[in-house]
This record gives structure tokens, C-alpha cells and sequence, in this order.
């Protein structure tokens, strides 16, 4: 409440910094007006009274002159002259107010040596001591008035304290001007109406906080009244026989006058309130604008959760540096880092933890590269523009500190860096190069920093080509789909084909899936890819089905990202629907990794497969980390066992129990059990002996073209299980 009161009456508010920003503005726009009304005003006062005394008789002008009406002109037309020129110098450019000081500097020493001779004159003649007090007193406002527009000129910055006591005196004058000339014309039985007219100038066309306004204006009423009590003239009082006689004691300012003099200083002051209320509504909108915009700025160039620049403020900052000549490019280098790790830690040790070490580590790049551009690009990613000298010594020391802070999990810091050559100025391409030279040691033990060279650049090229060519390429059919056969490991036949892509290009060849699916992947275009793919299959099964063809039920690869990028599963029924493919000739493979994140949409989808009839499996079984976790919590129809395992048969002893148990573990959850990369005789033979189900590997055939298949099973190499014989 007291708050609340103190704010109404303007004397603590909340956020002073825009309400008296508002208020100098405003009062500085006010004061032109007001000082160029009362400069027009008084010089026509002055000239209607100088012409009048001139008619009347010219010897006495130099006297009048001088009289006290005349001062408090001058007065109040300096007063305004020099109001003018400070509010035109705080809302305007100083230069604009040299021609306007100089003429206030020249009118007011003009009344100066008009002064100082009307002084000189003053020994000689009998005037009154009164006059002599006019003649200092305009003496002392004109040297005054120079003095700050000498002030003015020499300074041509806006100095508020300046203005804002110019605008005190140019007030205080007003108000001056209004009690004197109003208790001079009451004496002489006018009106007070020029006192009135000055107390809402000042108070109502100027913004007072209110408790300024309620001081001026009590305080001038008070004066005006105690002026014109003293004025009574108290000799006119008669006596009766000594006695006063109370009934012929004049009364001064009547009751209506008194009642009507209260109305108008609460009017002012209520006015005065308003006034300075709605400046502070608009301060206060302004002031939260002017917050929201600032917090919007701050947040398109900052980091929310590190408080680190962000990627926009990077590649702005940098893409002036690459372009200024001044900037030493040939010892710049872009680092870009990653945590590898990072996605366990999280699952981990949650959310919370997860944000302390990204800003842990983001401190860390920090602290280490000073007077370099520092910014956390996405995720786990922080990208560095510094010199090349001595970075990579910055950057072992770097990872040395993040490998400190691993718990149980393992973490480490890779950096890639790219130095730009002296033609290069787009620090996007700089960046992404370093971060392919990252990328390219993240699976890399032993490796923590990697300069992007020659070997780099043409693998480099290689993904940029992926990138930009995947619609052409499955346009023109350069996707093409090898099958590899599933054997049954009872009997040895074919029991299913695994689809796996296969880029022909006609410049860079055959290329493998190991070339471009995780670029496809980092790009997000992937299930451009897996739907073409899924076409292809089902276009298969039709010509082989029409024509009686070798065929088995093929499985095809999704990738995680299939589930987010398109609805993959409606996919597979419309084309399914068009080929008229029947459920039990399609089958899904999904890897371990999909099944860690994004749960909710791709336990969704796994549903629906189910739902509309086909199997699902679990691809590489056994390469990450959380393989129990997923079998756990969702239901497959078919376990593939990553060929890890197979390929440490020799080396590890451990390998054969491990396979055991997991072929173990399938049954007794229901899955069937396949083994991949099955690639001599005594691995089969094992792999029999445990009792899996299905095999796959180079041992019975390589990925190849399916007419190259079907040839090597009319040639009797491979056989086909009987149920798939047309
Ligand atoms: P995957 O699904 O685990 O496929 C098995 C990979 O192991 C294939 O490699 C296959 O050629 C290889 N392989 C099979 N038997 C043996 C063997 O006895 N020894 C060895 N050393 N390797 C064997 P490929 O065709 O290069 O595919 C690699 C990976 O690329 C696939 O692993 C799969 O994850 C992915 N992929 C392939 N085609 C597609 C596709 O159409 N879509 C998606 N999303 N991913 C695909
Ligand atoms: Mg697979
Ligand atoms: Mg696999």
C-alpha cells in the first residue's frame, strides 16, 4: 500500500530508467512550445507598451524602461529565449541551436550595457532604490543567460542536468511573473488571471512527478496569497475613537475568490497527476517492450543452457572475421568438438546431469580459448574460430579434463579441426569440415584430434555429393537392392533375402551402405532412401511372383529416423497395397540403437506393424548398450545376433558361451534366433550345435543382385526352402 502511494505520488517507482527518460523527453518537448508562446507573447507586450510610451511622451521611455513591469518581461522573454535553446539541443542536433545562441548571447548583452549605463545614470537621478534592484537584477539574468548559452556552445553534447535546471528557472520565472503581474493588477483592482494562466502553463503543459506539482503549486498559491494580504493597505483602516473599526478592514481576496483559487490548485494538481500517470503507463509499456526485446536479442545470440554464444552469433562473427584483410587467415582454424558419450550419460544419469556437464565442458572451451569465437553449435557440439599455434597442445589438455569427468560411463572430447585456406570465407563450410574431421575419429579409441587433409577432403567431397544427388539418384535408379540370403541352419535352404542397398554411381562406382547411410542419416534424408528401397522389394515380389521366380520373404533395414522423418509404416502398406505383397513376404529389421530414443513414437509404430501383420526384428543384437533393456520392453519376432560375436570366435573364448546364451535366451522369450556373418563351416556348425534357428553370412552368399541369386539357385549352388518354391 505505501508502495503503491509513494509510486501514485511519483516518488520511488520500480524501474526509474525509461519514466525519466519519458519525462525529460517530454518536458523538453513542451518547453519548445511554452518557450516560443512566451517569447511571441512578451515581445508583443513589450512592443504594445514601448509604442504606447512613445506616443505618450518619448523622454520618459529610458525610465519606464526599467519600471518593474518591464523587468519582469525582459525577464521572462529571456527566460524563454534560453529555455528554447536547451530543449532544441536535447531533442535535436547542437549544431542546429549555434545560430539561435548566438542571437540570445547578442540580445542579452544588448540588455546588459543598456543595464549597466541605466545604473551609471542611477547616482545622478532620484529614482527610487526599487528601480536599482530592476536594473541588477536583469544585469544579473542577462550575464546569467550568456553564461549558459556560452555553456551551450562549447558543449555539444546534451547535458541533462543543464536543461533540466534551465527548465527549474524558466518555471520558477513563470511563476514569478504570474504572482507579480496578477498582485500588481489586483492592487490596481483587475483580475488574477495571469497568475492562473502561469500556474497551469507550468504545471499542466510541463509533466511534475505529483509531488512536485502539489510543492509549486502550494507554495506559489501561498505567495500569491500572503503578496496581495500585504498589499492590503492597512492606513485605510479606520478608527473609531481610537478603536479599530473591524468592518471597514478590507478583506483581501474574497471568500468566492478563495473558494475558486482552491478549486482551480486542485484541478491543476489533479491535473498534473493525470499528466504524469499517463507518461508513466507509456514509460511502463515501453520499458517492458524494451525488456522482451532486449531478452529476445540476448537470446538469438546466446546459448540458453551453456549462456556461451549460440551458432547464429558464430557464423555472423565469423564471417566478418574471414572477410576482414586484417585477420591473420592463414594461422586461423575452426575446431569443432563433440562429446562422445554424451546420449549414455544422459540416459544415465538424466536430463539434469547431462545440462551440468554440457555446461561443465562448455566453460571449460571457455576458459581455454580466450580472445577466440566460442559457441555451442547443437547437442553436445562447440565450435572454436582461434589460432592454429598452439591449439592442438589447448585441445589434448582440453580432453584430458573432460576424460576426468566420466563416472562409470565412458566419455571423451574429439576435435576436429579445418584450417581455411585464403579464398575461403564462408565459415559454414569451414565448420562443416571440421566437424567431418571430428566425426571422422569419434569411433577412434585412441584418437582426440584430427586436422581435415587431403585423405579427409575426398571423403569429404564423396558426402557432399550423397547429400546433394540421393533424389537424383533414386530417380534415375542408381539405388539399387542386393539381397543376401537367410538360411535355415536345419536344413541349409533359403529362407529369406536381407534387402541391402547399393548406390551405382556413374562417377564414384558402386558405392556401399557404409558410404552413405549415416550421411543420409546426419542429413535427415534417409527414408528417401528406405522407401525407395521398400518399392523396389515390393516391385520384385510382383515380377517374380507373376513370372514364377525364385523369391523369399525379404527383410528390410528402417532406420531409426524413418519413424520421425515420414510415416514409414504407411508407407510400406501403400506399396505393399499396390504390388499386393502379402504380409508374410516383408519383414522389418530395426537395430538395437533405434529403440534408445524417441520411445513413444517408435514403440507406436512397432505396434501398428504388428497390427497390420508383419514381424519385426531385432537387427544387431549385442552392438550397443542397452541390448537387455530393449528385449525387456518390446516384442520381436526374430533376434539377430550381431556378428561381433562370430567374428571374435577364434580369439575370445568368451564368444561361444555368450552365443549360447543368447540363443538360449531367445527361445525362452520366444524369439527365433539368427546369427550374421556366418563366414566358414565350423561357425555354421557351432552355430547348429546351439540350436539357431537362421543363418546369414558370406559363407552362403554375398549381397548380390537378385537375378545373379536366382542363377546361382537354378545353378543348384543354393537352394530355396521348398515352401518359397513356386
Ligand atoms: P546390417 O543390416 O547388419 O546388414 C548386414 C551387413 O553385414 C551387410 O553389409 C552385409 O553385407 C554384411 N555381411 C553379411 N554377411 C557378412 C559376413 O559373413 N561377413 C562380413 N564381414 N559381413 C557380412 P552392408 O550391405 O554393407 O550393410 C551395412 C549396413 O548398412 C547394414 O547392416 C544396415 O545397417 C545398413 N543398410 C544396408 N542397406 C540399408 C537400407 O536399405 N536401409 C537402411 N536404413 N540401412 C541399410
Ligand atoms: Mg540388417
Ligand atoms: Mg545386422
Amino acid at each position: 500500500m505505501g508502495k503503491r502511494l509513494l509510486s501514485w505520488f511519483g516518488i520511488k517507482e520500480e524501474n526509474e530508467t525509461m519514466m525519466k527518460k519519458y519525462l525529460y523527453e517530454a518536458n523538453m518537448r513542451s518547453s519548445i512550445y511554452m518557450s516560443v508562446l512566451v517569447i511571441v507573447l512578451e515581445m508583443w507586450m513589450i512592443i504594445r507598451m514601448t509604442r504606447t510610451i512613445i506616443q505618450d511622451d518619448l523622454y520618459d521611455l529610458f525610465w519606464t524602461l526599467t519600471e518593474k513591469y518591464y523587468a519582469n518581461y525582459f525577464l521572462l522573454l529571456s527566460a524563454g529565449l534560453l529555455m528554447l535553446l536547451y530543449a532544441m539541443r536535447a531533442l535535436y542536433d547542437h549544431r542546429k541551436c549555434r545560430y539561435l545562441a548566438v542571437v540570445v548571447i547578442a540580445f542579452c548583452a544588448a540588455v546588459c550595457v543598456f543595464e549597466v549605463w541605466m545604473i551609471s545614470k542611477y547616482s545622478s537621478a532620484s529614482r527610487t532604490i526599487s528601480d536599482l534592484q530592476n536594473y541588477i537584477l536583469l544585469l544579473c539574468a542577462g550575464i546569467g543567460i550568456i553564461g549558459f548559452a556560452v555553456i551551450l556552445l562549447k558543449n555539444g553534447e546534451d547535458k541533462k542536468w543543464e536543461s533540466l535546471s534551465v527548465l527549474y528557472i524558466f518555471s520558477l520565472v513563470c511563476i514569478n511573473f504570474g504572482i507579480v503581474i496578477s498582485a500588481n493588477s489586483f492592487k490596481e483592482g483587475g483580475q488574477i488571471l495571469t497568475f492562473l494562466t502561469m500556474e497551469l502553463f507550468v504545471i499542466c503543459l510541463l509533466t511534475w512527478r505529483p509531488y512536485v506539482g502539489f510543492i509549486v503549486l502550494t507554495v506559489s498559491y501561498l505567495l500569491f496569497y500572503f503578496k496581495i494580504d500585504q498589499m492590503i493597505d492597512l492606513n485605510t483602516v479606520k478608527k473609531f475613537e481610537g478603536v479599530i473599526d473591524f468592518s471597514t478592514i478590507p478583506t483581501g481576496l474574497g471568500d468566492g475568490i478563495k473558494i475558486n483559487g482552491f478549486t482551480m490548485w486542485l484541478s491543476t494538481l489533479l491535473l498534473c497527476i493525470s499528466n504524469y500517470n499517463k507518461i508513466k503507463l507509456q514509460a511502463q509499456k515501453d520499458e517492458s517492450l524494451l525488456k522482451v526485446n532486449s531478452y529476445l536479442s540476448k537470446i538469438s545470440v546466446e546459448d540458453e543452457l551453456t549462456g556461451i554464444h549460440n551458432m547464429v552469433y558464430f557464423r555472423s562473427e565469423a564471417d566478418k572475421l574471414m572477410n576482414y584483410v586484417t585477420t591473420d587467415k592463414e594461422n586461423s582454424v575452426f575446431l569443432f568438438f563433440d562429446i562422445v558419450g554424451f546420449k549414455f550419460y544422459n540416459e544415465k544419469y538424466g536430463f539434469h546431469a547431462g545440462n551440468e556437464l554440457l555446461k561443465n565442458v562448455a566453460t571449460m572451451i571457455e576458459q581455454r580459448f580466450t580472445k577466440s569465437l566460442v559457441s555451442r553449435f547443437s547437442d553436445d557440439h562447440f565450435v572454436v574460430l582461434t589460432k592454429y599455434d598452439g591449439c592442438e597442445g589447448i585441445v589434448k589438455d582440453l580432453c584430458e579434463k573432460i576424460h576426468g569427468l566420466e563416472r562409470e560411463l565412458h566419455l571423451s572430447l574429439k576435435c576436429g579441426a579445418y584450417r581455411p585456406g585464403d579464398d575461403e570465407h564462408d565459415p559454414s563450410l569451414c565448420c562443416d569440415r571440421a566437424r567431418f574431421a571430428c566425426n571422422s575419429i569419434k569411433k577412434d579409441y585412441a584418437t582426440d584430434f584430427r586436422l581435415y587433409d587431403k585423405a579427409l577432403e575426398e571423403e569429404f567431397r564423396l558426402k557432399q555429393y550423397i547429400v546433394n544427388n540421393i533424389d537424383t539418384a533414386i530417380e534415375k535408379g542408381y539405388i539399387k537392392v542386393f539381397y543376401q540370403p537367410v538360411v535355415s541352419v536345419e536344413d541349409g535352404t533359403i529362407v529369406g533375402l536381407e534387402a541391402l542397398a547399393r548406390w551405382k554411381d556413374p562417377e564414384y562406382g558402386l558405392l556401399p551402405p557404409g558410404a552413405f547411410i549415416e550421411v543420409l542419416e546426419e542429413y535427415r534424408q534417409i527414408h528417401k532412401l528406405d522407401s525407395c528401397i521398400i518399392r523396389q522389394v515390393c516391385r520384385e515380389y510382383r515380377r517374380a511372383y507373376d513370372n514364377k521366380l525364385p523369391f523369399a520373404p525379404v527383410s528390410i533395414n528402417f532406420s531409426r529416423l524413418d519413424f520421425e522423418l515420414c510415416d514409414i509404416v504407411n508407407v510400406l502398406k501403400d506399396h505393399a497395397a499396390e504390388f499386393s505383397v502379402p504380409q508374410n513376404y516383408i519383414d522389418v529389421e530395426v537395430t538395437e540403437s533405434a529403440l534408445t530414443d524417441k520411445q513413444d513414437l517408435l514403440k507406436a509404430a512397432l505396434v501398428r506393424l504388428k497390427e497390420l501383420g508383419y514381424k519385426v526384428w531385432l537387427d544387431d543384437f549385442g552392438s550397443g548398450y542397452s541390448s537387455l533393456n530393449v528385449l525387456k520392453d518390446y516384442q520381436f519376432d526374430v533376434l539377430k545376433i550381431d556378428m561381433k560375436f562370430l567374428s571374435d570366435f577364434d580369439r575370445n573364448d568368451k564368444s561361444r558361451p555368450i552365443l549360447d546364451n543368447i540363443v538360449e535366451l531367445s527361445k525362452k522369450l520366444g524369439m527365433v534366433s539368427l546369427t550374421e556373418g556366418v563366414e566358414d563351416e565350423r561357425q555354421y556348425e557351432f552355430l547348429d550345435s546351439i540350436g539357431c534357428k537362421m543363418a546369414q553370412g558370406y559363407l552362403f552368399s554375398k549381397p548380390v543382385p537378385i537375378d545373379d541369386l536366382r542363377e546361382r539357385i537354378y545353378k543348384g549352388e543354393l537352394k530355396i526352402n521348398d515352401k518359397y518354391m513356386k
